[in-house]
């Protein structure tokens, strides 16, 4: 898609679900505990995930973040806003090829439990083999959590779409 065609799409979801919270309150604020409640589960897995890209990611050639996985999608905005937050506001003088404008020295600044879902959920060959290297149980552990993520994101997501169809139309959405 055209780079500002991009940012002006991205700009009018984020203002209908802005706009989706405002007009249904206290209804869509019932979401918040299941957004915390993902937000928990990906913080959880953080430490054991970057325990391993700080294994493999120093010494990458082929960087993953490029700044086209910067942009939440329609899901994740849902989630930020029943977290009570919102999205970044986009530098818009960056290309979709060029350097992820969150990227800092150190990794990604956002919070992981704030980066877009594609981000959390993008493991490389060299950081899948060195995942599949942790013993049985740790494995296991952390595949379920991986699940345990979905499957809230999932029921946030169908919770909205529930009480969207109830409510006043909202345009778009
Ligand atoms: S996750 Fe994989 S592709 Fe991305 S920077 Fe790390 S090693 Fe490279
Ligand atoms: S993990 Fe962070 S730095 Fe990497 S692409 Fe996603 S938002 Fe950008």
């Amino acid at each position: 898609m055209d780079f500002h065609k991009k940012h002006i799409v991205f700009e009018s979801i984020r203002q209908q679900v802005e706009q989706a919270f405002l007009a249904s309150g206290s209804e869509l604020a019932g979401l918040r505990e299941l957004a915390r409640e993902t937000a928990d589960a990906v913080e959880a897995l953080s430490p054991v995930i970057e325990r391993h890209t700080s294994a493999v990611c120093p010494d990458c050639m082929r960087v993953c973040c490029v700044n086209r996985h910067s942009y939440h999608e329609l899901g994740d905005i849902l989630y930020l806003y029943s977290l009570g937050e919102r999205p970044p506001d986009y530098r818009k003088d960056i290309r979709d090829a060029e350097p992820c404008q969150f990227l800092g020295e150190r990794g990604c600044r956002l919070m992981r439990s704030l980066r877009p879902h594609r981000c959390n959920w993008f493991f490389c060959a060299p950081l899948l083999d060195r995942i599949q290297s942790l013993p049985a149980r740790e494995y296991r552990a952390f595949i379920a959590g991986l699940e345990e993520i979905n499957r809230k994101r999932e029921r946030l997501i169908t919770a909205f779409g529930d009480i969207m169809r109830k409510g006043p139309a909202i345009p778009g959405i």
